[in-house]
């Protein structure tokens, strides 16, 4: 009676132990397919540059440019360039411009603006004009500094780029011409290969580094769900392998040994398949971050106008940012995958009275600098109270209360005084249009119908733009007891592609 009962059950157990044998492969095989997922995706992620809808990314350029002798390929740019995109266009009027505009409109001459060219010559304390830029008009007249330029969003093939990190400082140095420049690779792929390290990036950068060339060691955290970050002076680098979640990357920029380090967005909507939903975590404000969060890309490549409709198609990232309670100032990256570090338009131009590393990281700390895409603009933005300083960009100005005595609302507003200067050598970067914009919404509009004539000068035979443009602002848009910014963009060339902008001044009440 036994012996069917003990078949069947030896038959049971060959079935069960090919079962199990079945499943076990079975398990393994999901284990390293999910396994694979988890490394290739994210990398294959980090590696895609940023897509909006109308700019396709042609990884076929990507790996023709690897074949290039890295000198032949100093005329790849072009292929990079985002294509223009005819849904934006500058001459009509921009996307978030209120219905009812209900602020002049400027003109030259009129009651809002007031121009002046001058010389250039004239603010240098040298006699003799020198045709270059970092002599310059900019500054305040107590303090005079230069407009240096330089990118912080550069790669290398320490990940998706060419050449080695050294060869980088060197080219943006002695080709590029760049005053200041950072190696910010993906630390992502550093993980096979202990040759690509931070000490010897560190390292790299501080022998490129001289009188007057600041080369400084960076990484791109590239997370495949939170999007892309540039630090800069951090000790040593976090991943998004490492720091996986956002908040471990943010807690890890907030350790004492990180906290001279400098963090920016870059290049928003990187993640177009999650539409915003966790790219910044919906920008989701930090306040003890807020000090280290310093910039925003506002030109990548070539392009800005891929930044003018933020999450919400309304406004700008960079004004969604600021009303969330975050105070980046506005960059200009190159972001390049070739041996072209300094060749490309889009740059930052930072001010200072000199150029070493530690006034290049207090003019960032502090917000003084602008995002430019014209190789040669040096751009000063100041705002006073009467009576008081100017107060250059980055700066904040606390607003007076509100004066809520019935016999001071009748009298004469107050004038806050509003003063821009700038200088251009190029004759192709004509300045069209200048724009304040007051909390994200355009409040003044300062448009050049006949240049060069306006704004024109000549020295040394050839054209420039320089001069300084005066404003008033009535102080009752600042002092109802909130917080405002003021920040103003240009827009240069006959088809207003060079883009100029500044970072904010802050009023505090
Ligand atoms: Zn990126
Ligand atoms: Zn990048």
């Amino acid at each position: 009676m036994n012996r069917p009962n003990r078949k069947i059950n030896a038959r049971q157990r060959r079935v069960m132990r090919l079962a199990a044998v079945g499943f076990g492969i079975f398990f393994g095989l999901c284990l390293m397919l999910y396994a694979t997922w988890k490394t290739i995706h994210p990398l294959w992620l980090a590696h895609r540059e940023p897509v909006t809808q109308r700019q396709t990314f042609r990884p076929a350029m990507a790996t023709s440019w690897r074949k290039m002798d890295w000198r032949e390929a100093l005329h790849a740019e072009p292929a990079f360039l985002a294509p223009a995109l005819p849904w934006f266009d500058p001459r009509l009027p921009p996307v978030n411009e209120p219905k009812d505009f209900p602020y002049q409109r400027g003109a030259v001459g009129n009651s809002w603006f007031k121009y002046s060219a001058m010389d250039p010559g004239s603010l240098l304390p040298s006699t003799r004009f020198k045709w270059k830029r970092g002599l310059s008009i900019t500054g305040s007249d107590s303090e005079p500094m230069i407009g240096w330029h330089g990118t912080l969003h550069s790669h290398t093939g320490w990940s998706d780029g060419a050449a080695t990190p050294a060869e980088a400082f060197a080219f943006a140095r002695d080709i590029g011409g760049l005053d200041f420049f950072a190696v910010t690779d993906h630390p992502e792929s550093w993980f096979f290969n202990p040759g690509r390290n931070w000490e010897t990036l560190q390292k790299n950068a501080e022998s490129a580094g001289g009188a007057n060339f600041v080369a400084l060691a960076g990484f791109e955290y590239s997370s495949p769900i939170f999007g892309h970050y540039i630090v800069i002076g951090s000790d040593g680098v976090c991943s998004a392998v490492k720091c996986a979640d956002l908040n471990d990357f943010y807690e890890w920029l907030l350790r004492p040994e990180n906290k001279h380090a400098l963090v920016a967005f870059a290049h928003p909507l990187v993640q177009r398949d999650n539409a915003g939903r966790f790219e910044f975590r919906k920008m989701q404000y930090l306040p003890a971050l807020q000090k280290q969060m310093f910039g925003m890309e506002v030109i990548h490549w070539s392009g800005h106008d891929q930044f003018m409709f933020g999450f919400s198609g309304k406004k700008p990232f960079i004004d969604e940012a600021l009303a969330m309670g975050w105070l980046p100032g506005p960059l200009g990256s190159q972001d390049n995958h070739g041996p072209n570090w300094g060749l490309a338009n889009s740059r930052i131009g930072i001010l200072t009275k000199a150029l070493d590393r530690e006034s290049l990281m207090e003019a960032l700390r502090s917000r003084r600098f602008y995002a430019t895409s014209s190789r040669d603009l040096e751009l000063s933005f100041e705002i006073r109270m009467p009576g008081q300083p100017w107060v250059q960009m980055g700066g904040t100005i606390a607003t007076p209360k509100p004066r809520l005595d019935s016999k001071h609302q009748t009298s004469k507003d107050t004038q806050l005084e509003t003063r821009l200067r700038l200088f251009e050598p190029d004759e192709y970067n004509a300045p069209r249009r200048i724009e304040w914009i007051l909390d994200g919404q355009i409040v003044g509009r300062l448009d050049f119908e006949n240049l060069p004539h306006e704004l024109s000068s000549r020295a040394l035979e050839e054209n420039y733009y320089s001069g300084e443009i005066l404003g008033s602002l009535p102080e009752s848009m600042l002092n109802d007891g909130q917080q405002h910014y003021i920040y103003v963009r240009m827009f240069m060339a006959n088809d207003f592609a060079t883009y100029a902008q500044s970072s904010p001044i802050i009023f505090t009440p």
